[in-house]
């Protein structure tokens, strides 16, 4: 290979893939590595894509990407032991010419934009792990050394699209290690089921898909949650809680994950499947306040490498495709104008960012990170229940007047929470999601 690029991307995930797809596909000269043995044998998502982050790259791109379903119900689920209290949105105004949302297998999907990024021109090698960045006597990165046999490889910027730990950033000193309380530590399985049986389990019809998000008693009172999205001919289900709650709690992922598939709200759902693959994975959930230095001399940070994931609404690949997109966009217009790839130059990247829907929903959600880790055990444990004994005092009928079981549900809230407690949890809900 040559020794010199407009661009080194160092991974081959989502924001790896969209920054040199974008770069190359300009003209840009671009080394993208990735460790794993092909894009995609490394990666972990539920997955749900977003179509829109996509097309603005590759607008053409349902005509060959590997799109399992597209979605047209979510279900809402607030769980305790026994129960579900549920709120569902259907409509078959998701039934579009190009629908809005898909789930795809990462395994496959990243395999495809890797090819997609192949023909712009760009160069990919995969099983080739960058172990450190070069840089110069004045300190700009100036290019990477691999596990490969030779010398280092130059070039004029260094896109780091190396995913949720950011080892290689780290290690240079360019950005701290995300904190336990920061990361979500996410177990999956893929459930195998004939499509039909999926189509009548969950009401669908052809390639429609159908998502399910869940919390409460499931995690334990730690802050997180579970999900079950629909593919084809699988089911992929997953929990996951931050790290930092794991640490303390000495709970184990799988023990939760086996409770998630016991439990008897979803346990008919992947009866008779087959388990063909697991995975774990981290998830950069510390939001706004959490979000390291995006650029330096030489360098520029994306995706997950960057913590640009928006747990709230479990948004993290059209994030990472955003933020790759906008880096080579900005990569590409300080080529044009012939000036050196330094921060102050570079700072452009953050600017952009700024303005993208990335960074302001980001800001919108900058103080629910902190609300949820330090009340969890009242978002994820005590409110699921309460919910749930409210909603079945609700709907049993057993000759008790109802003036008295509205009366029970609320001393039943006031004895978990006081008075002062329900109130300072609305409101300080309220302010962290407005
Ligand atoms: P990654 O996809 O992690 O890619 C990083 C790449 O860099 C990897 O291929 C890795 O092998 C490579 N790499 C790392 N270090 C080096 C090195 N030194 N040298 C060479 N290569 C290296 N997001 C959604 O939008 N929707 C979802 O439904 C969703 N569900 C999720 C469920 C789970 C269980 C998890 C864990 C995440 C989920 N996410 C979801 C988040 C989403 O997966 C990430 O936000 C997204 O993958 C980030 O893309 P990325 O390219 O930044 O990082």
């Amino acid at each position: 290979i040559e020794e010199e690029f407009d661009a080194i991307v160092v991974g081959a995930g989502m924001s790896g893939n969209a920054a040199a797809y974008t770069m190359a596909s300009q003209g840009l000269t671009v080394l993208q590595l990735e460790r794993g043995e092909y894009p995609g044998s490394k990666n972990v998502q539920g997955a749900i894509m977003y179509a829109d982050m996509l097309e603005q790259i590759i607008p053409d791109f349902r005509d060959d990407a590997p799109l399992e379903r597209h979605l047209v119900e979510q279900r809402f689920w607030v769980m305790d032991d026994t129960s579900h209290t549920g709120m569902q949105y259907r409509s078959d105004d998701f039934n579009e010419a190009k629908p809005n949302r898909y789930t795809i297998i990462r395994a496959q999907f990243d395999k495809w934009f890797s090819r997609k990024v192949r023909q712009t021109g760009a160069t990919v090698l995969c099983e080739t792990t960058v172990t450190e960045l070069v840089r110069s006597a004045s300190g700009k990165v100036i290019g990477v050394r691999t596990d490969r046999a030779g010398g280092p490889i130059y070039a004029d910027v260094v896109v780091l699209a190396e995913g949720v730990n950011g080892l290689l950033g780290t290690r240079a000193g360019l950005r701290k290690m995300p904190k336990p309380e920061s990361v979500a530590l996410a177990v999956k399985e893929m459930h195998f089921l004939p499509d039909e049986v999926i189509e009548q389990r969950f009401g669908l019809q052809g390639d429609e898909g159908c998502v399910i998000e869940a919390a409460g008693t499931i995690s334990r009172s730690m802050a997180g949650l579970a999900f079950l999205y629909t593919n084809k001919e699988s089911i992929s289900l997953g929990i996951g809680c931050l790290v930092s709650d794991f640490a303390q709690t000495m709970e184990s992922p799988y023990v939760l994950l086996d409770a998630f598939k016991n439990h008897p709200s979803i346990r008919p759902l992947i009866a008779g499947s087959e388990v063909k693959e697991y995975s774990a994975h981290l998830i950069p959930e510390g939001g706004y306040k959490a979000i390291p230095q995006l650029f330096g001399d030489g360098w520029v940070a994306v995706g997950d490498a960057a913590q640009l994931n928006n747990a709230i609404h479990r948004e993290g690949s059209n994030l990472a495709m955003t933020s790759g997109r906008i880096a080579g966009e900005a990569i590409i217009e300080i080529k044009g104008r012939n000036q050196p790839m330094i921060r102050r130059n570079l700072a452009l990247y953050k600017t952009m960012l700024d303005k993208s829907f990335v960074v302001k929903d980001l800001m919108k959600y900058k103080d629910m990170p902190a609300l949820i880790h330090t009340n969890s055990r009242n978002f994820f444990m005590t409110y699921p229940q309460l919910m749930s004994q409210a909603a079945q005092n609700f709907m049993r009928v057993d000759g008790t007047p109802k003036i008295e079981k509205e009366k029970a549900t609320t001393a039943a809230f006031i004895k978990a929470r006081s008075r002062w407690g329900l109130i300072s949890d609305v409101v300080r809900l309220a302010l962290a999601w407005r």
